[in-house]
């Protein structure tokens, strides 16, 4: 091995100026012996690692990662998956877990033990140094280990023949100012690795098919054997290092040159030694199929091998990968600089998805967009080496960033940076972000790891070049990679290099925009208009020569956020734009323009992330100005609403319906939103025209209903407030209602609300008196639920509990004509409800209910419980149920809106004072198609509801009633209409408990008969 020594010795001659002191890294470098027994999944290896350190301390100790054994039970990942219910690797059993086991460690000779600092994870392996190791001393550790892919892939894996080698070996932990960065390998935060030196043999089967990090010094890769392009000679680069020892090919086997044969035997019958050889690399990879097809092309000095499956003819083949693994190169090129290594391999690996390392892509897929965002990887993560752990941001958000100019480049006039913008803003505003530089195993869970380094980190880059400009920043992209290449970068490094090039002071931007999550809120203060040359706007005189105009813009910032703010004066003939740094509470911007200023608008293009932008605008009007958001109107359709991120927009919908009091009523409906959350309004005027009414009612209408005003920002807090006279009601109601969930995406949801709702019924040729007695109301409701997803369990509970006054004209203690009653009552409700899907085409659901009112006497009529379906408020917003007479209420047409104890065979007018009942379905599923539109899913059901009388009584019928129950068969079917998802549903309640007290009263008092009914929803 001297020789090998000297090499390492030597490269530490040549060390490159460069990065300022104190920046240092450690010299390394792998000899690596392998066998692959196939059978048994498992590589068996002997590894000398030879090691130099570079750094200022003493060292005792070194460690090691045994990534593999991440995927087993027990380890860290497998926990971290288990708490977030990707419950895999705690449940798998041998043969199928992974592993990575050592043994027979030697350091410079000495056996040592090994020490499990993270036990019972045992992702890291430590070990004492038989002897301390000084700065610009160096180490030898000879060791011994078995590898094993798992069967349930995840940046490795293995199936059948086919073996993917991510993080196989034991890897040595990197040893920088923080010391040993001795981290468990999670699901978040991947990896961070020594550049070293790998010298590979490997041992495989005759027929496999081999890519990995590196050129094959040695021996066939079996890509001859595969190539679908024969004519096109591969390009093994087998020379491309200079310093790389020397073998010699004897049949099947490599024996280096000058000796007489090799340690450890000739390659066996049937099997083949290939030897990989790579420089300057923090990670060696590798990827086996003796399925793989090969084709190979060159960029410039890089060969590029793509390796893909069979059947991959027409996604991979046909030179597809290889011309998007060269288009790729060609902009990273351009964006970076020129690639630090002779090959790039591109392999379609098991699972999908794709990840990243040093010369090599495993890729799910070929898509263009994957392959520029791995590739890109390669660059940053693979030469410019961040610690993933730590800064998982400096390679997905940078790749994610780069990813987007290459499509942006691709499509000129895109701006990828509005398809992250609004969805993290959105997350800022909720108070669900986290910063994107934390620790990744800090992260609250995965999804959450994965949105604030991937699309936040991104949503970083765009306004760095926002700040600093697009010539800017691609000098400080080409700078940062000159500076860097092949060495640990960090935050630090990327700010030093952007604040030298750009010549700014970056810190708030940087301190900002990765360690808070604070929102930005920018809006114009006073303005002053005025011909330039001093004259106030107004004064009399025609313009001279070279006179123009000048504004004086107050940019008042109102968040915690700073950011440099754009000032846009869009005048009559042109436009003018100017920046402020955005750090002070308040600043003036003056900008000159050649005409009379029309409109001022602060940051357009978004680039602060300004989550309110309804005060970015002025406006000249005709005698005032005006400081109106900016709003576009546009024709509405039930189906769709329009959002904009940066001006209101409202919709409009002429609508029309019936009920027997008006008759044709003719309305016209607006709703508006800001954000698809702030600001957003209803509104209906409507006439009933008395056109095809019995009654000849004419009445103007109104409903109004303001939500989430901007003034009442709140996180993940819904506030409403409506008021309405509609059809023979007035009212007006109040609600707040609270939503939280810990985790990003899933896991319990819990939501709190109060409502205050008044309801005056006030013309009963309106109402139906099965639904309404003559009295106002006046509650509060408390309410409370849950939703969750557990297992396959899709789970809802919610309850409530409200406090209510009756009253009529006749005063509180007279509210129902009824003498001694109660103006007061209370009203209870409680819902559960589980479904499930069991295998591919059952379903089945129950849900429990539990309602009852307080009072000696019965509760006003509209506000008991009711037995079929929804009560009379839920009904209220549905003009085509809410009145007698309305469309889905006629005789023979039997409408089941649910709610209430769902007894859905039931007339719906049906109501008492407590009921229990429970609901069933079971579902099979006949006609599925996903990306239709109607008709996505279409399902047979067999259904079955009871119910039971808390206390005895049945309102308004003169009938005592214990106990009701139905069961039949239905049709549900599915559809999707713009954003609209529902669910059309036909009921047949074959069989009912009371015939003469259901909905259709067709077949007489036979309990069995054919009765129907439909829905626009499902049951529950
Ligand atoms: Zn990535």
């Amino acid at each position: 091995m001297p020789t090998l020594l000297l090499g390492v010795a030597a490269l530490l001659q040549a060390a490159v100026p460069g990065p300022r002191a104190p920046y240092w890294q450690q010299d390394v470098r792998y000899e690596i012996r392998a066998s692959l027994d196939e059978a048994a999944g498992v590589l068996t290896g002997s590894q000398r690692l030879l090691y130099r350190n570079n750094s200022p301390d003493t060292l005792t100790t070194i460690s090691f990662h045994l990534h593999l054994n991440a995927f087993r039970p027990g380890s860290r990942w497998a926990d971290a998956d288990s708490m977030e219910r990707r419950r895999r690797y705690n449940d798998m059993k041998d043969p199928d877990y992974a592993f990575n086991h050592v043994r027979n460690v030697r350091i410079d000779g000495q056996p040592v033990e090994p020490i499990w600092p993270l036990a019972p994870d045992s992702t890291i392996v430590r070990f004492n140094l038989p002897a301390p190791l000084p700065p610009g001393g160096s180490l030898t550790v000879d060791l011994q280990w078995d590898a094993r892919p798992s069967t349930l892939p995840r940046r490795q894996g293995r199936r059948g023949r086919a073996f993917d080698f991510a993080q196989w070996y034991p890897k040595v932990v990197v040893y920088d100012r923080y010391g040993w960065e001795e981290h468990a390998l999670y699901p978040g935060g991947e990896f961070y690795g020594e550049f070293a030196t790998y010298l590979v043999e490997l041992d495989v089967p005759e027929d496999q098919v081999v890519g990995a990090t590196g050129v094959p010094l040695c021996g066939d890769p079996g890509w001859e054997r595969v190539n679908q392009i024969p004519d096109r000679p591969i390009q093994y680069r087998r020379d491309y290092y200079p310093n790389a020892p020397h073998y010699e090919a004897r049949g099947n086997d490599c024996v280096p040159e000058g000796a007489d044969g090799r340690t450890g035997g000739p390659a066996g019958a049937g099997r083949k030694r290939i030897v990989w050889y790579a420089e300057n690399v923090h990670h060696f990879a590798m990827s086996l199929n003796p399925q793989y097809r090969y084709e190979g092309v060159a960029w410039g000095n890089v060969a590029i091998h793509v390796l893909y499956q069979p059947g991959d003819e027409a996604s991979w083949g046909r030179g597809i990968a290889t011309g998007r693994t060269a288009t790729a190169l060609e902009w990273l090129d351009g964006f970076f600089g020129e690639f630090a290594w002779p090959q790039i391999t591109n392999v379609h690996r098991i699972e999908g998805g794709g990840t990243e390392f040093p010369m090599m892509i495993h890729d799910g897929s070929a898509s263009q967009g994957l392959i520029v965002h791995e590739l890109g990887h390669n660059y940053v993560m693979g030469i410019l080496a961040n610690n993933e752990w730590k800064e998982g941001w400096l390679d997905e958000g940078f790749t994610s960033f780069q990813t987007t100019l290459f499509f942006e480049r691709q499509q000129p006039g895109g701006d990828g940076f509005l398809g992250s913008e609004g969805f993290i803003t959105g997350l800022d505003i909720d108070g669900r972000s986290e910063p994107t530089s934390l620790v990744s195993q800090d992260y609250r869970d995965f999804n959450s790891y994965n949105t604030s380094i991937y699309s936040r980190g991104e949503v970083f880059f765009h306004q760095l070049r926002a700040i600093v400009g697009d010539e800017t920043m691609h000098r400080i992209m080409r700078t940062y990679y000159d500076r860097w290449k092949l060495k640990h970068v960090s935050e630090a490094a990327f700010k030093e290099v952007a604040e030298e090039v750009s010549g700014m002071d970056l810190s708030t931007f940087f301190g900002q925009a990765l360690h808070s999550v604070v929102l930005t809120d920018y809006a114009v203060g006073q303005v002053k208009v005025r011909r330039s040359g001093g004259e106030a706007e107004g004064r009399t005189g025609g313009p001279a020569d070279g006179v123009g105009w000048e504004s004086r813009v107050e940019v008042v910032r109102k968040g915690e956020g700073m950011m440099p703010v754009e000032v846009w004066v869009i005048a009559e003939h042109d436009t003018a734009v100017a920046r402020t740094d955005g750090l002070a509470a308040s600043a003036w911007v003056t900008v000159p323009t050649r005409t009379r200023p029309k409109e001022i608008l602060l940051d357009p293009r978004l680039r602060t992330r300004d989550w309110n932008m309804l005060n970015n605008a002025w406006r000249r009007g005709w005698l005032f100005s005006s400081r109106e958001p900016r709003k576009k109107h546009y024709l509405d359709t039930w189906f769709s609403e329009r959002r904009a991120r940066d001006h209101e927009s409202e919709g409009w919908l002429p609508t029309a319906w019936y009920n027997d009091a008006a008759g044709i009523t003719l309305g016209l409906r607006t709703r508006q939103n800001y954000f698809g959350r702030f600001e957003r309004s209803l509104g209906i005027m409507s006439v009933g025209t008395g056109w095809q009414s019995d009654h000849d009612v004419k009445d103007a209408d109104f409903f109004l209903r303001l939500e989430n005003p901007v003034a009442l920002r709140s996180p993940r807090m819904r506030q409403t407030l409506e008021g309405y006279n509609v059809e023979g009601r007035y009212g007006a109601r109040l609600e707040l209602e609270k939503v939280r969930q810990f985790h990003l995406g899933w896991g319990p949801e819990r939501t709190v609300s109060g409502s205050l709702t008044w309801l005056q019924p006030d013309d009963f040729r309106y109402l139906d008196r099965g639904y309404y007695e003559d009295a106002g109301t006046v509650e509060l409701l408390i309410g409370a639920g849950v939703t969750d997803r557990i297992g396959s369990w899709s789970l809802a509970f919610r309850t409530s509990a409200t406090g209510g006054l009756a009253y009529n004209r006749r005063g509180l203690d007279g509210a129902l004509g009824r003498t001694g009653a109660p103006g007061t009552y209370g009203r209870f409700t409680l819902e559960g409800s589980a479904r499930r899907g069991l295998g591919r085409n059952w379903l089945v659901g129950g849900r429990i209910y539990g309602g009852f009112t307080t009072g000696d006497e019965a509760v006003v009529k509209q506000r008991q419980i009711y037995l079929a379906g929804a009560d009379p408020l839920e009904q209220f917003g549905n003009p085509f149920l809410r009145s007698t007479g309305a469309l889905l209420v006629r005789p023979d047409i039997f409408y089941s809106q649910p709610g209430g104890a769902g007894l859905r065979g039931f007339d719906p007018r049906l109501s008492t004072v407590g009921v229990v009942s429970l609901n069933g379905e079971l579902e099979r599923t006949l006609l599925s198609r996903p990306r239709g539109k109607l008709f996505r899913r279409v399902g047979l059901a067999l259904f079955g509801d009871a119910g039971h009388a808390i206390r005895d009584g049945l309102i308004g019928r003169g009938d005592r009633l214990r106990f009701l129950a139905d069961a039949g068969v239905g049709l549900r079917a599915e559809h999707r209409i713009g954003e609209t998802s529902f669910t059309t549903r036909v009921d047949l309640p074959l069989l009912v408990s009371r015939p003469e007290l259901a909905q259709d009263t067709h077949p007489g008092n036979d309990k069995a008969g054919f009765r129907w009914e439909f829905s626009f929803s499902p049951a529950f």
